[in-house]
Protein backbone atom coordinates (compact mmCIF):
# COMPACT_ATOMS: atom_id res chain seq x y z
CA UNK A 1 0.00 0.00 0.00
CA UNK A 2 1.54 3.69 -0.84
CA UNK A 3 0.55 6.75 1.09
CA UNK A 4 -1.01 9.18 -0.62
CA UNK A 5 1.42 12.59 0.03
CA UNK A 6 -1.39 15.43 0.18
CA UNK A 7 0.24 19.23 0.12
CA UNK A 8 -0.74 20.54 4.19
CA UNK A 9 -2.24 23.56 2.77
CA UNK A 10 -5.09 21.91 1.05
CA UNK A 11 -8.24 22.05 3.22
CA UNK A 12 -9.66 18.64 1.88
CA UNK A 13 -6.25 16.74 2.69
CA UNK A 14 -7.12 17.70 6.68
CA UNK A 15 -10.27 17.02 6.83
CA UNK A 16 -9.56 13.46 5.37
CA UNK A 17 -7.21 13.40 7.88
CA UNK A 18 -9.12 14.20 10.71
CA UNK A 19 -10.97 11.23 9.56
CA UNK A 20 -8.31 9.04 9.31
CA UNK A 21 -7.41 10.07 13.02
CA UNK A 22 -11.16 9.68 14.16
CA UNK A 23 -10.91 6.12 12.63
CA UNK A 24 -7.87 5.46 14.57
CA UNK A 25 -5.67 6.06 11.87
CA UNK A 26 -2.28 7.07 11.59
CA UNK A 27 -1.20 10.43 9.83
CA UNK A 28 2.20 11.34 9.13
CA UNK A 29 2.37 15.25 9.57
CA UNK A 30 4.76 18.47 9.17
CA UNK A 31 6.33 20.43 12.30
CA UNK A 32 9.53 22.90 12.44
CA UNK A 33 11.48 20.26 14.18
CA UNK A 34 10.73 16.50 12.29
CA UNK A 35 7.91 15.18 10.48
CA UNK A 36 5.19 13.31 13.25
CA UNK A 37 3.21 10.20 12.89
CA UNK A 38 0.45 11.07 14.35
CA UNK A 39 -2.22 9.30 16.50
CA UNK A 40 -5.31 10.42 18.69
CA UNK A 41 -3.67 10.94 21.97
CA UNK A 42 -6.81 9.55 23.99
CA UNK A 43 -7.33 6.48 21.80
CA UNK A 44 -5.05 3.31 23.25
CA UNK A 45 -5.65 1.12 19.94
CA UNK A 46 -4.52 4.07 17.83
CA UNK A 47 -1.58 4.84 20.09
CA UNK A 48 -0.77 1.03 20.12
CA UNK A 49 -0.83 0.68 16.30
CA UNK A 50 1.74 3.74 16.30
CA UNK A 51 4.00 1.80 18.75
CA UNK A 52 3.85 -1.02 16.59
CA UNK A 53 4.49 1.34 13.04
CA UNK A 54 7.43 2.71 14.41
CA UNK A 55 8.74 -0.71 16.15
CA UNK A 56 9.22 1.90 19.41
CA UNK A 57 9.89 0.24 23.06
CA UNK A 58 7.04 0.89 24.78
CA UNK A 59 8.58 2.51 28.48
CA UNK A 60 9.77 5.41 26.00
CA UNK A 61 6.27 8.07 26.49
CA UNK A 62 4.81 10.38 23.50
CA UNK A 63 4.45 14.19 23.33
CA UNK A 64 0.92 15.10 22.88
CA UNK A 65 0.38 17.97 20.82
CA UNK A 66 -1.74 20.84 20.97
CA UNK A 67 -2.77 23.98 19.29
CA UNK A 68 -1.71 26.33 22.86
CA UNK A 69 -1.65 26.64 26.46
CA UNK A 70 -5.45 26.58 26.67
CA UNK A 71 -5.34 22.85 25.40
CA UNK A 72 -2.12 22.14 27.44
CA UNK A 73 -3.72 23.17 30.69
CA UNK A 74 -6.89 20.82 30.27
CA UNK A 75 -4.40 17.76 30.36
CA UNK A 76 -1.37 18.84 32.75
CA UNK A 77 -0.71 21.04 35.68
CA UNK A 78 1.28 24.03 34.95
CA UNK A 79 3.79 25.83 37.49
CA UNK A 80 4.09 29.07 36.82
CA UNK A 81 7.88 28.83 35.48
CA UNK A 82 6.20 26.22 32.95
CA UNK A 83 3.54 28.55 31.74
CA UNK A 84 6.14 31.02 31.51
CA UNK A 85 7.95 29.41 29.48
CA UNK A 86 4.72 28.02 26.86
CA UNK A 87 4.03 32.43 26.61
CA UNK A 88 7.38 33.16 25.59
CA UNK A 89 8.47 29.91 23.15
CA UNK A 90 5.02 28.27 22.28
CA UNK A 91 3.99 27.47 19.38
CA UNK A 92 7.50 26.56 19.13
CA UNK A 93 10.11 23.66 19.92
CA UNK A 94 9.91 23.30 22.98
CA UNK A 95 8.27 20.17 25.17
CA UNK A 96 7.43 20.69 28.67
CA UNK A 97 6.94 17.35 31.19
CA UNK A 98 4.48 18.28 33.78
CA UNK A 99 1.77 16.13 36.04
CA UNK A 100 -1.11 15.10 34.23
CA UNK A 101 -4.87 16.54 35.53
CA UNK A 102 -6.33 14.43 37.47
CA UNK A 103 -9.24 13.73 34.49
CA UNK A 104 -6.40 13.78 31.61
CA UNK A 105 -7.73 11.92 29.04
CA UNK A 106 -4.29 11.20 26.93
CA UNK A 107 -4.04 7.07 26.43
CA UNK A 108 -1.86 5.19 29.78
CA UNK A 109 0.37 3.50 27.15
CA UNK A 110 1.21 7.42 25.17
CA UNK A 111 2.63 8.25 28.61
CA UNK A 112 3.92 5.22 29.61
CA UNK A 113 2.06 4.73 32.97
CA UNK A 114 3.83 7.68 34.01
CA UNK A 115 2.30 10.46 35.94
CA UNK A 116 3.80 13.05 33.79
CA UNK A 117 2.97 14.11 30.37
CA UNK A 118 4.82 15.78 27.91
CA UNK A 119 3.22 18.24 25.72
CA UNK A 120 4.07 20.63 22.70
CA UNK A 121 2.45 22.93 20.78
CA UNK A 122 4.01 23.14 17.15
CA UNK A 123 4.47 25.99 15.18
CA UNK A 124 3.76 24.92 11.73
CA UNK A 125 1.23 25.89 10.39
CA UNK A 126 -0.21 22.66 8.98
CA UNK A 127 0.53 20.63 12.40
CA UNK A 128 -1.73 23.69 14.10
CA UNK A 129 -4.32 23.26 11.28
CA UNK A 130 -4.59 19.59 12.04
CA UNK A 131 -4.48 19.86 15.47
CA UNK A 132 -7.30 22.24 15.15
CA UNK A 133 -9.33 21.25 12.93
CA UNK A 134 -9.17 17.26 15.09
CA UNK A 135 -9.91 19.22 18.31
CA UNK A 136 -8.02 17.46 20.42
CA UNK A 137 -4.10 16.31 21.23
CA UNK A 138 -2.13 14.27 18.76
CA UNK A 139 0.59 12.05 19.73
CA UNK A 140 3.60 12.79 17.25
CA UNK A 141 6.62 10.73 17.70
CA UNK A 142 9.17 11.18 14.54
CA UNK A 143 7.68 9.65 11.33
CA UNK A 144 10.63 6.97 11.01
CA UNK A 145 11.01 3.79 12.11
CA UNK A 146 12.42 3.77 15.82
CA UNK A 147 16.42 4.40 16.29
CA UNK A 148 16.98 5.49 12.72
CA UNK A 149 17.26 8.73 11.36
CA UNK A 150 14.60 11.51 11.61
CA UNK A 151 12.61 12.48 8.93
CA UNK A 152 12.97 15.87 7.56
CA UNK A 153 10.41 15.99 4.14
CA UNK A 154 7.95 14.10 3.59
CA UNK A 155 9.62 11.87 1.40
CA UNK A 156 11.73 10.60 4.08
CA UNK A 157 8.25 9.20 5.68
CA UNK A 158 7.60 7.29 2.71
CA UNK A 159 11.20 5.70 2.29
CA UNK A 160 10.50 4.63 6.29
CA UNK A 161 7.19 3.93 6.96
CA UNK A 162 5.40 3.78 4.48
CA UNK A 163 2.80 0.89 4.79
CA UNK A 164 1.65 2.05 8.45
CA UNK A 165 0.48 4.94 7.50
CA UNK A 166 -3.01 6.46 6.14
CA UNK A 167 -1.67 9.67 4.76
CA UNK A 168 1.50 11.81 4.61
CA UNK A 169 0.84 15.43 4.14
CA UNK A 170 3.58 17.22 3.30
CA UNK A 171 4.83 20.87 4.71
CA UNK A 172 7.98 21.01 2.68
CA UNK A 173 11.41 21.19 4.54
CA UNK A 174 11.51 21.16 8.46
CA UNK A 175 13.04 24.84 9.18
CA UNK A 176 14.46 23.76 12.92
CA UNK A 177 15.61 20.23 11.89
CA UNK A 178 16.33 18.60 15.11
CA UNK A 179 13.72 17.42 17.88
CA UNK A 180 12.20 19.79 20.53
CA UNK A 181 14.33 20.61 23.59
CA UNK A 182 12.24 19.20 26.50
CA UNK A 183 12.21 20.83 29.71
CA UNK A 184 10.94 18.28 33.35
CA UNK A 185 10.71 20.28 36.37
CA UNK A 186 11.83 18.42 40.22
CA UNK A 187 9.33 20.41 41.89
CA UNK A 188 9.49 24.30 40.68
CA UNK A 189 13.51 23.37 39.62
CA UNK A 190 13.30 23.24 35.81
CA UNK A 191 15.74 20.72 33.87
CA UNK A 192 17.01 20.09 30.90
CA UNK A 193 15.89 16.52 29.96
CA UNK A 194 16.78 16.74 26.08
CA UNK A 195 18.85 19.46 23.82
CA UNK A 196 16.89 20.43 21.10
CA UNK A 197 15.84 23.17 18.77
CA UNK A 198 15.47 25.72 20.82
CA UNK A 199 18.93 26.46 22.28
CA UNK A 200 19.26 26.30 26.10
CA UNK A 201 20.93 29.88 26.23
CA UNK A 202 17.47 31.08 25.31
CA UNK A 203 15.46 29.30 27.85
CA UNK A 204 18.12 30.24 30.37
CA UNK A 205 16.89 33.81 29.58
CA UNK A 206 13.82 33.06 31.49
CA UNK A 207 14.89 30.16 34.22
CA UNK A 208 18.48 31.11 35.01
CA UNK A 209 20.93 28.12 34.77
CA UNK A 210 19.22 24.70 34.35
CA UNK A 211 20.04 21.24 35.51
CA UNK A 212 20.66 18.47 33.65
CA UNK A 213 19.60 15.17 35.52
CA UNK A 214 22.06 12.30 35.19
CA UNK A 215 21.01 9.68 32.82
CA UNK A 216 20.45 6.97 35.61
CA UNK A 217 18.66 9.46 37.93
CA UNK A 218 14.76 8.54 38.14
CA UNK A 219 14.66 12.59 36.72
CA UNK A 220 16.40 11.64 33.71
CA UNK A 221 13.88 11.25 30.76
CA UNK A 222 13.21 7.48 29.60
CA UNK A 223 13.75 7.60 26.34
CA UNK A 224 17.23 9.40 26.07
CA UNK A 225 18.37 5.84 24.28
CA UNK A 226 22.06 5.98 23.67
CA UNK A 227 21.54 4.72 20.03
CA UNK A 228 19.33 7.17 18.09
CA UNK A 229 18.71 8.69 14.97
CA UNK A 230 21.52 6.06 13.54
CA UNK A 231 22.50 5.73 9.80
CA UNK A 232 23.38 2.45 8.23
CA UNK A 233 27.55 3.47 7.79
CA UNK A 234 29.65 3.86 11.24
CA UNK A 235 29.75 7.42 12.01
CA UNK A 236 33.37 8.68 13.08
CA UNK A 237 32.96 12.38 14.87
CA UNK A 238 35.10 15.33 15.43
CA UNK A 239 36.94 14.13 11.92
CA UNK A 240 39.33 16.67 10.08
CA UNK A 241 39.42 14.82 6.68
CA UNK A 242 38.05 11.45 5.67
CA UNK A 243 39.74 8.00 5.37
CA UNK A 244 39.43 5.65 2.81
CA UNK A 245 35.67 4.56 2.25
CA UNK A 246 34.14 7.14 4.27
CA UNK A 247 32.02 10.33 2.91
CA UNK A 248 33.08 13.70 4.85
CA UNK A 249 30.39 15.68 6.57
CA UNK A 250 32.03 19.12 6.85
CA UNK A 251 30.88 22.52 8.55
CA UNK A 252 32.33 25.57 8.07
CA UNK A 253 35.23 26.19 6.58
CA UNK A 254 36.17 21.73 5.99
CA UNK A 255 38.06 21.02 2.79
CA UNK A 256 36.94 18.41 0.45
CA UNK A 257 33.50 17.73 2.12
CA UNK A 258 31.11 15.46 0.23
CA UNK A 259 27.99 17.22 1.89
CA UNK A 260 28.78 20.72 4.11
CA UNK A 261 26.09 21.19 6.71
CA UNK A 262 26.94 24.77 6.73
CA UNK A 263 29.59 26.40 4.58
CA UNK A 264 28.90 29.94 6.61
CA UNK A 265 29.37 28.49 9.85
CA UNK A 266 25.60 29.06 10.83
CA UNK A 267 24.08 26.34 13.49
CA UNK A 268 20.31 26.69 12.42
CA UNK A 269 21.48 26.02 8.97
CA UNK A 270 23.28 22.65 9.92
CA UNK A 271 20.61 21.77 11.94
CA UNK A 272 18.15 21.83 9.31
CA UNK A 273 20.48 19.54 7.00
CA UNK A 274 21.75 17.54 9.79
CA UNK A 275 18.94 14.48 9.13
CA UNK A 276 18.91 14.80 5.32
CA UNK A 277 22.10 15.06 4.66
CA UNK A 278 22.90 11.86 6.81
CA UNK A 279 20.24 10.59 4.68
CA UNK A 280 22.12 10.96 1.58
CA UNK A 281 25.25 10.34 2.40
CA UNK A 282 24.00 6.55 4.05
CA UNK A 283 22.14 5.88 0.68
CA UNK A 284 25.31 6.67 -1.18
CA UNK A 285 26.80 3.22 0.17
CA UNK A 286 29.33 4.02 2.22
CA UNK A 287 30.48 2.26 4.86
CA UNK A 288 31.52 5.15 7.06
CA UNK A 289 30.65 8.85 7.71
CA UNK A 290 33.12 10.89 9.10
CA UNK A 291 31.56 14.15 10.44
CA UNK A 292 33.46 17.56 10.93
CA UNK A 293 33.23 18.87 14.78
CA UNK A 294 30.50 21.64 15.36
CA UNK A 295 30.88 23.97 18.08
CA UNK A 296 29.00 23.23 21.10
CA UNK A 297 27.00 26.29 21.79
CA UNK A 298 23.46 27.36 20.82
CA UNK A 299 21.68 25.00 18.45
CA UNK A 300 25.49 22.73 18.28
CA UNK A 301 24.12 21.22 21.57
CA UNK A 302 21.35 19.62 19.72
CA UNK A 303 23.25 19.03 16.71
CA UNK A 304 26.14 17.22 18.95
CA UNK A 305 23.87 15.09 21.20
CA UNK A 306 22.09 13.61 17.71
CA UNK A 307 25.58 12.81 16.09
CA UNK A 308 26.95 11.33 19.61
CA UNK A 309 23.50 8.95 19.81
CA UNK A 310 23.83 8.43 15.84
CA UNK A 311 27.26 7.18 16.24
CA UNK A 312 26.51 4.68 19.41
CA UNK A 313 26.67 1.30 18.44
CA UNK A 314 23.20 0.02 18.73
CA UNK A 315 21.55 -1.92 21.05
CA UNK A 316 17.61 -1.30 19.92
CA UNK A 317 15.85 -2.94 16.85
P1 LIG B 1 10.20 11.81 20.55
O1 LIG B 1 8.74 11.95 20.44
O2 LIG B 1 10.70 10.48 20.10
O3 LIG B 1 10.95 12.94 19.96
O4 LIG B 1 10.60 11.78 22.08
C1 LIG B 1 9.86 12.27 23.12
C2 LIG B 1 10.80 12.56 24.23
O5 LIG B 1 10.05 13.08 25.32
C3 LIG B 1 11.53 11.31 24.72
O6 LIG B 1 12.87 11.63 25.02
C4 LIG B 1 10.74 10.96 25.95
O7 LIG B 1 11.47 10.23 26.88
C5 LIG B 1 10.34 12.34 26.47
N1 LIG B 1 9.16 12.26 27.32
C6 LIG B 1 7.89 12.06 26.93
N2 LIG B 1 7.08 11.99 28.01
C7 LIG B 1 7.86 12.13 29.09
C8 LIG B 1 7.60 12.12 30.50
N3 LIG B 1 6.38 11.95 30.98
N4 LIG B 1 8.67 12.29 31.32
C9 LIG B 1 9.90 12.48 30.84
N5 LIG B 1 10.20 12.49 29.52
C10 LIG B 1 9.19 12.31 28.66
MG1 LIG C 1 12.42 10.03 17.14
Amino acid sequence: MTAPILSGDNPAAIRAAVSLLRDGGLVALPTETVYGLAADATNGAAVAALYAAKGRPKFNPLISHVTGLEMAESLARFNPLARKLAEAFWPGPLTLVLPRTPDCPISELAGAGLETLAVRAPAHPVAQALIKAFGGPLVAPSANPSGGVSPTQARHVAEGLEEHIGMILDGGPCKIGVESTVIGFDGDKPLLLRKGGLARENIEAITGPLAVPDAASPKASPGMLKSHYAPRARLRLQAVSPEQGEAFLGFSTSKNADLNLSPDGNLLEAAANLFAFLRQLDASGVSGIAVAPIPDEGLGEAINDRLQRAAAPGDIA
